[in-house]
């Protein structure tokens, strides 16, 4: 059961009820449930036990430090995609023989600090980073140890903009050229190719792209008798953001199908989770500022905007709306709930059906822990939004607003 539900009629993060921290928090704000964080992990930690695998948390869902620390602490390693979140592990105390470091576009000093400041692995995507990252460790008489990301070409029936694992997208090696790799890493003295990755892309909601990239990679391997200690099989697994039509195959379906798959090869197995391990433990809360009368629609004018949740308008994507207060009948309106920013895609659901909502009403979007807060920016000037944990009668900022001092101030204006 979800941590975040109403009682007594009022929405609560666990024991905290939102109506409570609004009296003090400005809105918009988020508000994550530490409990269901752990929950969600300890659910992928022990489905991977079957195998001995081992989990990656891909921090680019949220990256927010609080919640690293929270995982960590939980056993969890981290997946990461830049020099900046390789240094957000570094600074929850994580080592850096439990980071992965994935990417397209690893640049020379993201090798650099890895490499000296320790890496469990690189997933390696192109043949140029392959020779750049072995004459950096050359440089720092030190041997890199890769795997390397291929791209299996399926079609993980996602949204296109994050689909990954076809021919098409720029993610890792086409597999008929694998073997080609494999010679070329032999001849290089500073790297130590361990293993194979991959990652077909994200909210995927189906098992059969899982089971058709790990068939091809399971007789690739068996195939060419290729000699790797170490599967990386990436993340993607989807979350239901729409009840009514998402169904995402539990984790321990996902388990079950790599153990038959890959269970007795004797490989260390890594899965690298992101949003599965947060979406459903995030809500940002929102006020209305206006019920406006359109030609042949109602909008609701929120506070919340684009720049604090981007997915409605960068992947028409679904949250789903609830109000704070549970409604007390069933009527339900149709509405387009729209934000504050000059553009119209500044939008977060249209002709939804919703309970009635008037101004100054407090409204949930749900499922909105992952790919929300590391995507905020401060479009129009609007300050980045804050970040509230809640772990069972507490609640605490994880990140603060800025003031519009604060973002002003940072601006640089020369003297000529
Ligand atoms: C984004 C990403 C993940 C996590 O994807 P989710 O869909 O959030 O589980 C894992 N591995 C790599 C390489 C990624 O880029």
């Amino acid at each position: 059961m979800s941590t975040i539900r109403y009682k007594n009629g009022l929405l609560h993060v666990e024991d905290v009820g939102i109506h409570s921290i609004a009296q003090e928090v400005r809105t918009p704000f988020y508000v994550f449930s530490s409990g269901q964080i752990q929950n969600n992990f300890l659910e992928v930690k022990n489905a991977v036990k079957s195998f001995n695998g081992k989990v990656f948390y891909a921090m680019k869902a949220n990256s927010n430090q609080a919640i690293l620390k929270l995982l960590y602490d939980l056993g969890a390693g981290f997946d990461v995609v830049s020099g900046g979140e390789y240094q957000r592990a570094k600074a929850v105390g994580c080592p850096g023989s439990k980071i992965v470091f994935s990417g397209v576009g690893k640049t020379q000093d993201e090798m650099k600090l890895a490499l000296e400041s320790g890496i469990r692995q690189f997933n390696v995507e192109s043949f140029g980073e392959l020779h750049l990252l072995n004459s950096v460790a050359e440089r720092l008489g030190v041997v890199a140890p890769v795997a390397v990301r291929i791209n299996p070409d399926v079609d993980a029936e996602t949204h296109e903009k994050i689909s990954t694992g076809k021919a098409e997208n720029k993610f890792g090696i086409p597999l008929p050229r694998v073997e080609e790799f494999f010679r070329v890493a032999s001849g290089l003295v500073n790297i130590n190719l361990l293993g194979i990755d991959l990652h077909i892309g994200s909210q995927i909601t189906s098992l059969q792209p899982y089971e058709k990239a790990f068939r091809k990679v399971n007789s690739f391997i068996k195939n060419k008798n290729m000699q790797i200690t170490r599967l990386d099989l990436g993340g993607g697994l989807g979350v239901s953001y729409n009840p009514s039509e998402d169904k995402p195959p539990m984790v321990s379906e996902l388990t079950e199908l790599i153990a038959r798959i890959f269970g007795n090869m004797g490989l260390e197995i890594e899965i690298e989770p992101g949003r599965y391990v947060v979406a459903d433990a995030g809500i940002l809360i929102t006020s209305i500022l206006y019920r406006k009368r359109g030609e042949n629609r109602d909008f609701l004018v929120v506070d919340a905007a684009m720049n604090d949740l981007v997915r409605p308008a960068m992947y028409s994507s679904y949250h789903e709306i609830i109000p704070v207060c549970e409604p007390s009948n069933s009527e339900l309106l149709p509405y387009d709930v729209v934000g504050p920013v000059c553009e119209s895609s500044d939008t977060f659901a249209k002709k939804r059906h919703l309970p009635e909502f008037q101004p100054n009403d407090l409204m949930a979007f749900k499922t909105a822990g992952a790919y929300s807060t590391v995507m905020a920016s401060e479009y129009n000037t609007r300050p980045m939004v804050s970040e509230l944990l809640v772990r069972g009668e507490k609640w605490d900022f994880i990140r603060k607003s800025p003031t519009i001092d604060d973002i002003i101030n940072r601006d640089i204006i020369p003297s000529w």
